[in-house]
Order: structure tokens, then sequence, then C-alpha cells
């Protein structure tokens, strides 16, 4: 209790965005509630993680933590095409300023329990089966009412809100709009498999994408010991043309005009469902107001092709408790107190939003594929996808040549073009549905599923 509030700070949602704000506020002494819709473990997509994800969880003192669950080691990524012997390993090790380049691949149920216990262990009051329904904000304070475990509600007294609510957007719905990317219009189907060959030695855990001719690409991550999480992202058109009438019908389908993924999947057995995801990749059109803040995926959602979601989500999250620290210890938590954190959060945004949307153009793939390396630029490139989000010049010069090339290359091949040698083939086979092609509903939810 902090006097005039019950808390000084409610973060709503349990995911690594909120969990991040949570410890990093209760570390810096706050009264914090944690109010999470669904009761942990809960299945998220979302596993791939980033070496520039240790510099968070140290700040926030859950290293140790999330070391202790033993989750896969990631120590790169391996780029290839669906249907053509290409691959570009992408290998931390070599990325400049990467301070620690081996991550880890988590199966989310676990790593967002783990996250929220340890929000939990540094002071934050935790509640689960609790879904925040309303906010009403006055110059003293906000009244949060939420609808409790046993159908009940009850209302809490704080001073600033948190939402981290995900694509679910509990305060992002009321305040500003969310501007959907209109480069980034993709969907994905995605499912849990055993038995799928891994590599050996330290290339085991790493993440491997498979391009296709139509734009869309397969994730294979290997979430534990026996489990790989695979998943398909393709172009709304590019769906269109494959949709089947259930997601695992959609997943067969396009899993088959994928020769390297099928052959990867031959002897898979599928240890769940499958699921699509819709309409992500958009950004707020504000970041915070007069006592709020947006983290995560409420704020902020861009295309997983170099799984930056985890990332951006905590760093916003220990960054939006820094600023709402500094506006309670002040005494001012008006929307002016928040710019520079909705300023640094759209930086970064963009920052990854240029090599995302460039994955999505065929001379980007050409070079980014390509075996040669001259003056560091796939090394600038390695660099981002690791998740430096605060190059030096060095490197951003570097990233500048590569996108002037990359422009070039549209008219005039650099390096070989890879998507002309393989769409004839992909596509013919891409174009033989399982099924009759229609379009399943696609409804988004606040805790990633549809
Ligand atoms: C297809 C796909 C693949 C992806 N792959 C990756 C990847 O490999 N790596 C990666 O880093 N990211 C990936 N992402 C992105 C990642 O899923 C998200 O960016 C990340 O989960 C964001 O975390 P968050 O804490 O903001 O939100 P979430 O993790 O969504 O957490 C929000 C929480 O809020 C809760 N909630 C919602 N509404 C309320 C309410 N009213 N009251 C209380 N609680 C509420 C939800 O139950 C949920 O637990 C992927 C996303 C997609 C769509």
């Amino acid at each position: 209790m902090t006097g005039r509030w019950d808390f000084d700070v409610a973060v709503v949602g349990g995911g690594p965005g909120g969990s991040a704000a949570a410890a990093a506020l209760a570390r810096r002494g706050h009264a914090v509630v944690q109010i999470e819709k669904t009761t942990f473990p809960r299945f998220h997509i979302g596993e791939s993680q980033l070496p520039w994800l240790n510099g968070v969880l140290a700040e926030i003192g859950a290293t140790e933590a999330v070391a202790a669950a033993g989750f896969v080691q990631k120590w790169g990524a391996a780029f290839g095409a669906g249907d053509a012997d290409i691959e570009r390993y992408a290998d931390f090790a070599r990325a400049p300023e990467v301070p620690e380049p081996q991550t880890v691949q988590v199966p989310r149920e676990r790593f967002d329990q783990v996250l929220l216990d340890h929000a939990a262990a540094c002071g934050a009051t935790v509640k689960q089966h609790c879904q925040a329904r309303r906010a009403k904000f006055d110059p003293d304070g906000v009244d949060l009412t939420y609808e409790t475990a046993d159908g009940g509600e009850a209302t809490l007294r704080v001073g600033a809100v948190v939402d981290a609510s995900g694509r679910y957007g509990f305060l992002a719905r009321t305040f500003g709009q969310r501007n959907s990317d209109p480069e980034l219009r993709n969907i994905a189907v995605h499912r849990q498999y055993e038995n799928v060959p891994r590599r050996d030695g330290r290339r085991a855990g790493d993440i491997r994408i498979f391009t296709r001719a139509d734009g869309g690409w397969f994730w294979l991550i290997p979430i534990s010991d026996r489990v790989m999480s695979v998943g398909v992202v393709l172009p709304q058109t590019a769906y269109r043309a494959v949709a089947a009438g259930r997601p695992e019908d959609t997943l067969d389908a396009v899993t088959r005009a994928t020769p390297n993924v099928a052959a990867l999947l031959a002897n898979a057995n599928a240890v769940s469902e499958a699921r699509f995801e819709a309409d992500y990749s958009y950004l707020h059109s504000l970041q915070a107001g007069d006592r709020f803040v947006l983290v995560g995926d409420a704020g902020a959602f861009l295309d997983p092709i170099f799984s930056t979601g985890v990332l951006l989500a905590m760093q916003s999250g220990v960054e939006a408790a820094a600023a709402i620290s500094a506006g309670l210890r002040d005494g001012d938590l008006s929307a002016r107190r928040f710019r520079a954190f909705e300023r640094q959060v759209v930086r970064r945004y963009r920052h990854f939003r240029r090599l995302v949307v460039g994955f999505y153009d065929p001379a980007f793939r050409d070079l980014f594929l390509s075996p040669s390396s001259r003056l560091g630029l796939f090394e600038a490139v390695l660099s981002t996808l690791a998740g430096n989000w605060r190059p030096s010049w060095s490197i951003r010069w570097r990233l500048w040549l590569f996108f002037a090339l990359v422009r070039i290359q549209r008219h005039v091949a650099l390096a070989p073009r890879h998507l002309e040698a393989t769409s004839a083939a992909a596509s013919r086979t891409f174009l033989e549905p399982a099924g009759d092609p229609s379009s399943p509903r696609l409804a988004e939810t606040g805790d990633g599923r549809t």
C-alpha cells in the first residue's frame, strides 16, 4: 500500500513484457500488482530468442532463473531456400557488438512462467485468472477494475497502468489507434512436432528458416529435446492460394510444396493442434498517455522473421519501468514524461522493421543468401539479427551500403537471383492445394491464439 493508492503501478498482462516491467518496478522499490487473465502455464507463440535479450534479463535480475530452466541453447540461425541447396548461416559468435552470442529457444509456457515467478520473487503481487476490464483515469490516479477468478469484480486504485496485454491491447483499444503495416500483411500457421531430425553439436539448437518463392518462409525451432515448433508465414495473397478448411490441412499442403521442409518432416508426428495467427505487424499511434504506458505487443508488433518480439517487449518493459519510476519520484505521470520512452520504442521498431520488410524483397534475399561477404556487410546485418538495436556508426554505414546494394540488385544482378531460379518449380507444387481452397475465419485474440 502506498497511501493514496493500493499500488503504485498495475501491470496488465503476464507475458514477457509485463513481467519485465513488473520485475523492474518492484526492484526499484515500487508497489506493483500484475494481473494476468489466464492461469499459467498457457500456450503462446514466440519461442526463438536473440542474444541481446541477455542484457535485458540481467537488468531485471532474471539471468539465473532463466539459466536454471535449462532451455535449448541457440547459437545462430540457418537461412536456406525451401527448394534449392542454398544456405546462409548466421553465427552469432561472428556478430560484432554482441556481448554474449548464445541465447535460448523456449517453450513459451515455461519461459513466461519463469519470468512471472521472477516478477513475484522481486516483490510484485501477481494475480492470475483475473482479467482487466476497465480503467477510469482522473488527475490523482486510476481505478482499475478486473474480473476476479470466481467471476466477480474488484477495483484497485493505482498511480499508473502498464498495458502489457499483448495483441489484446487493453488500453491500446481505447487510446489512439493501431496502424496495421501495409507491407507486412502476413498470415502464419504453426504446429509442434516430434521426431524431426536436427543438426549435430553446437548447431542442434539453432533456428532454421526456409524461404519460399511466393515470399513466404518456414521456421523450425527446437524448443525442447524432443519438440520442434514448425510454422509458415505467408503473404495474404499466397495464403489465399492454398488455404484449406483447417489449419492442419493448410500447413500440410504448404509443407508438401516446400521440398526441404517436407524432407525434414517426413517422419514427424504432430504433438499439438495447428493454429493461425493473422493481422499482425502494427505500430500504435501512441505508446503512452497520462498515467499509462503501452509495453510489448500492446504498442507495436513486428513480423516474426527475425524473432524480435520478446526482445522488443521486454526491452520496452524495462524502459517503461524506468520512466514510470522517475515519474513517481517527481510526482508527474503525465504523457509529457513518457515522450522519450515513446521515441525510443518507435526508433527501435523502425530499426528492425527495415530489415524485416527487406526480407520480403527478392533482391534482399538474393544478397542475404549470397555466400560472399565484403566490407563486413553481412556481419552488420548479422549484428542486427542478434538484436543489436543500438548499432555503432561502423555498423550503421554498412547497413546503409547493404540496402544501397539491394536497390541495385533489383535492376542489375550483383548476386544470383535465387527466387527467379526457383520460382517456377516452387509455384508448380505450391498451387496444389490439399482441399477446397477457402479462407478460414481468422480472429485475433489477446493471448496470441486465433
Ligand atoms: C507467428 C508468430 C511467431 C512469433 N515468433 C517469435 C519468435 O520466434 N521469437 C520472439 O521473440 N517473438 C516471436 N513472436 C512474437 C511474440 O509472440 C510476441 O512479440 C511476445 O509474446 C510479446 O510479449 P508481450 O508480453 O507483449 O505479450 P504477450 O506475450 O502476448 O502477453 C500478454 C499477456 O496478457 C494477457 N492479457 C491479455 N488481455 C488481458 C487482460 N485484459 N487482463 C489481464 N491479462 C491480459 C494474455 O493472457 C497474455 O498472457 C511471434 C509472433 C507470431 C505471431
